[in-house]
């Protein structure tokens, strides 16, 4: 079975491949040629995981014959961090929080390494002197499979560490410690990892759906 995933985001990729069982192909936007950036306009996580996998039905639709029938569906994740004492902000604006003030949108930063920096600092900023430091990740995964849209979710709760731990992984790695564990994302092997992650949690859901 080959799979479009919507995202070229080479994390989660490599996260991806990992967990799908042998059998199922996980194509990345690059190989398909979708170049194109999505909008993520949405208010919840279910909204933009569904604009992501429909943008990149659409585009497959488009594509000659040779190469649409090749592909049996598409599947887009969205994930937010989801920080309790601060009533699940920044949840849908996760990606760009650092620029996220009062509703109003500051400078945008292009590099996406200054970005994660950013991001983790705000949190690390917004949660200073907290004793709650509770905090969740949810991943919402959208499959659209000859016209039938299925969602699932994944969480991993957790805690904002209180300051910056370990090398691996992206995002709020280095902020978040997995509950279980004394240790951030960052500092885990990603073995660990991809075995708990929302992201696994949700790609768990997804293959029970796909077998
Ligand atoms: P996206 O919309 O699914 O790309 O995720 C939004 C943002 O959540 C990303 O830009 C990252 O900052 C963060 N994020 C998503 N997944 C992870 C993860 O596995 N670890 C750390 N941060 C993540």
């Amino acid at each position: 079975m080959n799979l479009v995933f919507a995202s070229n985001n080479a994390h989660k990729l490599q996260e991806v491949q990992a967990i799908m069982p042998a059998g199922i192909r996980v194509l990345s936007l690059h190989e398909i040629g979708f170049e194109q950036e999505i909008d993520e306009t949405g208010t919840t996580l279910e909204e933009n995981s569904l604009i992501k996998a429909r943008a990149v039905e659409d585009f497959i639709h488009r594509q000659p014959s040779s190469v649409s029938s090749q592909i049996d569906g598409v599947f887009a994740d969205d994930t937010g961090l989801e920080i309790d004492v601060l009533d699940g902000k920044p949840g849908v604006y996760t990606a760009r929080w650092y620029k996220m003030n009062d509703g109003k949108q500051g400078e945008t930063i292009s590099e996406e390494k200054k970005v994660f920096g950013a991001n983790r600092a705000k949190a690390l900023r917004e949660l200073q002197g907290k004793e709650d430091r509770g905090a969740q990740f949810r991943t919402v995964i959208t499959l659209i499979r000859q016209n039938d849209v299925v969602q699932v979710n994944g969480v991993v709760r957790g805690q904002i560490a209180t300051e910056e731990r370990g090398e691996g992984g992206f995002g709020y790695d280095p902020v978040f410690i997995p509950e279980g564990y004394d240790k951030t994302f960052s500092e885990l092997p990603i073995e660990v990892k991809n075995s708990i992650s929302h992201r696994a949690r949700a790609l768990t859901e997804l293959v029970k759906i796909l077998k």
